[in-house]
């Protein structure tokens, strides 16, 4: 009875997968403020050329540049487990996997693009980064990138996580990242938000705007995104090459792959690679869990909007609650944003991917369940997508039916012990965003065409 599915590091992928070769349409292309399509030489005041491309490939393999795999070696492969004894606590004929993506020095899937962003900025000469962080799990894991390639970070984190998650920010400044809380008065977007609310508690649409304001006002600085954009997708792919090789040793293919959506792109990284063998006629169920207090896939509307809140960047066509959209206070900070990547979102406008939202207390009972059998506690987030399994292998044992299930957990809870806290002082609540709202923000989304 095997438990851990290990590759050797011979077997780490030599390429990313790009989805959209293997797309039935093309994907809708980003677009001006004038409703024109952007062209690259918009993006290259902020993103370097290599990443450029790849943002508007169609080639289904991009090579993974040496120095990259080299990095990538530290944690990856990172290992396939059966779930045996959760499968045992559920009384399930189902028969459960999941790919460890926590066993990165950050704690999440997102080194697997902070280090390819770091390399690329860094090959076109760039040597200074800036972004944003909500939780932290963004900022920690491109100060580490920073720190191995040798490139500055700086950090704009939301005031109020700067203040709750002290330990997501000395992560980042032991990695040599400078850190900020926003709004700072660095910057004019943080200045003017200062100056109307000097007691805010920021948020994720403002530090955007501050990291992508300073980004293109200095030409020695570019700017990095954790999620959304095209080539993060394709970045996180390694994540799902390497369980169709670990499924294939445990002589198994999944009927189901599960992975939480914030943005998009731990799920994408799962899903993606089982997805061309979706186009290739094979059966396989793409499942992406959302939580109800942010219902992007489930509730939002498949059309152009910003990606930050103030509107500084070009439209994307994704499913979208609005950029104006404010999420409650969930623990899922990850899981808090108003819109997706545009490919999980066209995959699910086409019926090729489904999605499915969860309360919250489901989520942290889920957490806890597999935290009780498999010993690793999941990060907030990633309890969506083991909530969302749990529920399939349930009805397994009611049909009995004896499914493979496939879940991604996209990084582990350590930083995240308060909000576990809170689940147990029964401080939590469920919270559904009322329709209401949702068409609220929905009639501020851009006119376009
Ligand atoms: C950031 C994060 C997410 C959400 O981002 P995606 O782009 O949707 O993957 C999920 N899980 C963890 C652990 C994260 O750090």
């Amino acid at each position: 009875m095997t438990t851990k599915f290990l590759l050797p590091e011979t077997e780490l992928p030599t390429h990313w997968y790009n989805v959209v070769a293997d797309l039935p349409t093309p994907p809708p292309p980003p677009l001006g403020p004038d409703g024109k399509p952007v062209g690259p030489d918009a993006l290259a005041a902020i993103f370097p050329g290599p990443l450029i491309e790849q943002e508007v490939s169609a080639e289904r393999w991009i090579p993974i540049p040496e120095p990259v795999r080299e990095i990538y070696r530290l944690w990856r492969p990172t290992p396939l487990y059966r779930a045996h004894r959760l499968e045992r606590a559920l009384g399930t004929p189902a028969h459960i996997y999941y790919k460890n993506e926590s066993v990165s020095p950050a704690g999440s899937h997102k080194p697997n693009t902070s280090i390819p962003q770091a390399y690329y900025n860094k090959i076109s000469g760039i040597h200074r980064l800036t972004t944003e962080t909500g939780a932290g799990q963004w900022g920690c894991s491109l100060a580490l990138a920073g720190q191995l390639l040798g490139v500055e970070v700086r950090v704009y984190m939301v005031k109020i996580s700067y203040g709750q998650k002290p330990y997501r920010r000395s992560l980042m400044q032991t990695w040599g990242a400078e850190v900020f809380a926003s709004p700072t008065n660095l910057t004019n977007a943080g200045r003017s938000i200062l100056a109307k609310t000097p007691d805010t508690d920021g948020s994720l649409g403002i530090a955007i705007s501050e990291a992508v304001e300073e980004a293109a006002g200095r030409q020695d600085t570019n700017y990095a995104l954790g999620s959304v954009l095209n080539h993060v997708m394709l970045h996180q792919t390694v994540i799902g090459e390497e369980a169709k090789k670990q499924m294939a040793m445990a002589g198994e293919y999944p009927d189901m792959v599960f992975g939480c959506c914030g943005g998009g792109s731990n799920f994408a990284g799962i899903a993606f690679p089982f997805f061309a063998d979706k186009a290739a006629g094979k059966q396989v169920r793409l499942v992406a869990v959302e939580p109800t207090s942010c219902p992007t896939l489930t509730k939002g509307v498949y059309a152009y909007d910003f990606g930050d809140a103030t509107g500084l960047t070009p439209l994307l066509k994704m499913h979208t609650l609005g950029h104006d959209f404010m999420p409650p206070g969930i623990h899922a900070g990850g899981l808090r944003y108003h819109g997706a990547s545009p490919l999980v979102s066209q995959l699910v406008h086409e019926g090729l991917v489904e999605a499915v939202a969860i309360p919250q207390l489901e989520t942290f009972e889920a957490g806890v369940q597999f935290a009780r059998t498999e010993g690793i506690v999941p990060a907030p987030e990633s309890t969506h997508a083991i909530a969302a399994t749990i529920r399939a292998a349930r009805e397994c044992a009611k049909t009995g039916e004896r499914k493979v299930l496939l879940v991604n957990l996209s990084g582990h809870g350590h930083f995240d012990m308060s909000s576990y806290d809170r689940y147990f002082a029964g401080e939590l609540q469920n919270f559904e965003y009322p329709g209401e709202a949702i068409q609220e923000s929905l009639k501020h989304l851009p006119k376009v065409g």
